[in-house]
């Protein structure tokens, strides 16, 4: 029998999936590594499982405890399936401005939810410090999915050897950042195993750290609709990362390459994991055809159906989304 055990035993593994329409158009092979179909639905099931098993091994959680955690809806999805298949509880604390599937996902899966005002990190309003500040009071583990190291962990010994078993040692890799863990893991491991492979970050309007890879600084300006990616300071997980540059990709090129993706390839993403394939477009130029580049389709398109694949919304943010070839990447 080959059967995995529950749903920790169900998270990782997940299919590298050769995408069609782009590695023709760019004479390369490029290659998603189909994160969306962990049991929770996205990439975070691995930081969420890595950082409970972490926090269970060393003593800080145990049965019937309350899990804290600030999140942009993805990692405290996560944390909740965890959480009801090992027996604790969660308390998430999220923006009231992300999609409003996430919420509903939450609640469904029985979390306490506190939506929370935007508010920029320096503020004690900010989500993060709330979640800190809740976890104290309730004396509950807070996850600190940003700083805690069992994130990038999860990624370094699981999904960057993943793609290494599948594709063998490649010539690019490249992904976008919300904590860094994805790609902190991943280009240590690809760099270890192959000093040559070319990690990029694919970074998101209104994030500060294209600007720190290529010029050393932290520029904070402008903003994205694209959830759980973009941050403006330097995380102990990102700080893992071997990076060789950085690419802007624009909320533009997202949105278009969503549609393109589900047009042409009939894969339903969510915007970072669209974001992503931008990147991957961009880095298969630069390394030229033949390459082998590897990217990361972080979750689906379900999440984000009220505003990404919703004309009304599609028009009122003024995107473009009928593409019939890669022009719109620049
Ligand atoms: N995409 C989505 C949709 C996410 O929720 C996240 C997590 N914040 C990421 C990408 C980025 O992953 P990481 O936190 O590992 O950088």
């Amino acid at each position: 029998m080959r059967v995995r055990e529950g749903f920790s035993g169900t998270v990782g593994h997940t299919p590298l999936i050769r995408l069609e329409s782009l590695s023709e158009a760019t004479g390369c092979t490029i290659l998603g590594k189909a994160e969306m179909l962990n049991p929770g639905g996205s990439v975070k099931d691995r930081a969420a499982l890595g950082m409970v098993l972490d926090a269970e091994a060393r003593g800080a959680l145990s049965k019937g405890g309350l899990i804290v955690e600030g999140t942009a809806g993805n990692t405290g999805i996560g944390l909740c399936h965890v959480a009801n298949a090992r027996g604790y509880r969660c308390l998430i604390v999220m923006p009231d401005n992300v999609a409003p599937e996430k919420a509903e996902v939450l609640r469904a899966l029985g979390a306490e939810l506190s939506l929370v005002p935007p508010a920029p990190f320096a503020k004690p309003e900010n989500y993060y410090h709330v979640a800190r500040r809740l976890g104290e009071e309730r004396g509950g583990f807070w996850a600190d999915q940003f700083e805690n190291p069992a994130n990038f962990t999860a990624h370094y010994m699981h999904t960057g050897v993943e793609i290494l078993e599948d594709a063998g040692p490649v010539d690019g890799f490249v992904t976008s950042a919300g904590t860094g863990g994805t790609i902190g893991g991943i280009s240590k491991r690809l760099k270890e195993e192959n000093a040559k492979t070319q990690c990029y970050l694919v970074d998101c309007e209104g994030s500060s750290l294209v600007g720190y890879v290529n010029e050393g600084t932290l520029a904070v300006e402008g903003s994205s609709v694209l959830e759980g990616i973009g941050i403006r300071r330097i995380t102990k997980n990102f700080a893992e990362a071997k990076l060789d540059g950085a690419f802007l990709g624009t909320d533009r090129e997202a949105v278009a390459m969503s549609h393109y993706l589900l047009h042409h390839d009939g894969l339903f993403l969510g915007g970072s994991g669209a974001l992503n394939c931008v990147g991957a477009v961009k880095l298969a130029r630069k390394l030229g055809r033949g390459a082998t580049i590897v990217t990361v389709l972080c979750d689906g398109g379900g999440r984000y159906q009220s505003r990404l694949f919703n004309p009304a919304w599609l028009t009122e943010k003024g995107f473009s989304v009928n593409h019939q070839d890669l022009s719109f990447v620049s």
